[in-house]
């Protein structure tokens, strides 16, 4: 254990830890996932400051440490939801229409009530509640065109120190002109946003043009711009999701080469850069994803939901030009806040893919991943000295049918395959947020109360 850097106290967990050191669809299983039984986590000033065998641990923490005792679970990571749309809650399981039909029929309605800050505030804290409840500690939002939509999330999320990235949605076409900015407003709004939020605390801000349909391209030319100049800042996206939205997307911008090329002509491709879904894309779109260090985010449930493809996990990973892949939940398209059935649906696209997921990468996908997705797995997704003190802890008999079929398993793999095949937001035990208890399924959530 490092000497502490303060007086400060220290909290420990004690159980079974999972985590990664790198990337197994680079580095193989073997080099990457780091398991240790009876583990202690040890955590301080919202970092974590030791980890490793119990035995070894106990003997050397102050003697008042609290210790939280976790049997029959694993400790991991919090998940990071790579993709979501936060004002979308009441539209979650509006039955499955077409991409461009759902947008106009439920998503573009339930946005205009945004402008009122305090139906804002209201979903954020549902929202955020819901993460919490899933084990969900980071996120990348897509909000509302209004930048109260942004307000109301940043203050409740900076109240439970979490690390967030969000952002005013820009789209100065077709769509209600209740939901359109203009180039300039856009540009104005998402401006003043970065200055009140970007880099408090634990927030980030991304610039978020919603998809090339909705923005001019001087609405596209000013985002670039914007990126430009606060270059430590995100951006998010959609991109190829559905065939007819790339058609109309060849139509729009015929001169690009194809759909990523739209926004590479912007600027708005490189590290920090994420855009959800990428199914129908061309190995030359691949290639530049990797070229340029831009992320995908794979959604599976909504992919599903809104019947709109597979995405090709084996093509975006393949070895020689591998992309940096996140998981997503893409609510209120998607259909679960659980990263574990989004692990699942994941592994279900897979295999109709014929390219198997194994659960440790499903795994690693909805933690470090999505951290490497989101270029900050320097800070969080994984569990090792320095790191940001963000856990879940996955609770293995979460359900008596759990319990039961727990007792037939035999590896670590298998008891991960039963985890992300019956589990959902019951087998997050807790949620520890900056080292600071935020969920806690069997004993309520005080500390949380007073923040949501
Ligand atoms: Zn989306």
């Amino acid at each position: 254990m490092t000497q502490p850097a303060s007086d400060s106290p220290c909290t420990a967990l004690r159980g079974d830890v999972l985590s990664f050191r790198g990337d197994p669809f680079v580095d193989g299983l073997d080099a990457s996932l780091q398991y240790e039984r009876d583990a202690l986590v040890v955590m301080r000033d919202g970092q974590i400051d030791a980890i490793g065998p119990a035995a070894e641990l106990l003997p050397r923490l102050p003697a008042d440490t609290p210790i939280e005792h976790y049997p029959h679970a694993l400790i991991t990571a919090g998940f990071v939801d790579t993709h979501v749309h936060y004002p979308q809650l009441p539209i979650i399981g509006a039955r499955g229409l077409p991409l461009l039909d759902w947008l106009e029929r439920y998503t573009f309605p339930a946005e205009q009530a945004y402008a009122d800050i305090n139906h804002a505030r209201a979903m954020a804290r549902l929202y955020l509640g819901e993460n919490l409840r899933n084990g969900i500690t980071s996120a990348a939002v897509f909000c509302t065109v209004h930048p109260q939509s942004v307000d109301a999330l940043f203050e409740i999320a900076q109240g439970l120190d979490m690390r967030l990235v969000a952002g005013k949605v820009l789209m100065d076409r077709h769509a209600p002109p209740a939901l359109c900015d203009t180039a300039q407003s856009g540009y104005d709004d998402s401006a003043a946003l970065i200055a009140r939020w970007h880099g408090q605390g634990r927030l980030g801000y991304a610039i978020t043009p919603r998809f090339a349909p909705s923005c001019s391209p001087a609405q596209l030319e000013a985002a670039g711009a914007l990126w430009r100049e606060h270059p430590d800042c995100f951006v998010q996206s959609h991109l190829s999701e559905n065939r007819a939205e790339v058609d109309w997307v060849r139509e729009l911008f015929p001169d690009a080469r194809d759909y990523l090329d739209v926004y590479d002509r912007f600027g708005l491709l490189g590290p920090r850069a994420i855009y959800a879904h990428g199914i129908h894309l061309c190995e030359r779109e691949y290639g530049r994803c990797h070229d340029s260090d831009t992320a995908l985010a794979h959604c599976p449930t909504s992919n599903l939901f809104l019947g709109s493809g597979l995405f090709d996990l084996a093509a975006a990973k393949r070895a020689e030009r591998p992309v940096r892949v996140g998981l997503g939940t893409d609510l209120g398209a998607g259909t679960s806040f659980s990263m574990l059935r989004t692990m699942d649906e994941a592994g279900k696209v897979a295999q109709l893919r014929d390219a198997p997921l194994s659960p440790a990468h499903a795994l690693y996908l909805s933690t470090r991943g999505g951290a490497h997705a989101l270029h900050l797995d320097d800070r969080i997704g994984s569990i090792a000295p320095g790191m940001e003190a963000d856990l879940a802890v996955l609770d293995l008999r979460a359900t008596p049918l759990m319990a039961a079929r727990m007792q037939h398993v035999d590896s670590l793999d298998e008891a991960l395959a039963v985890l992300m095949t019956l589990g959902d937001d019951r087998a997050v035990r807790a949620t520890w947020i900056a080292g600071i208890l935020r969920h806690d399924r069997d004993h309520g959530e005080p500390v949380t109360r007073r923040v949501l």
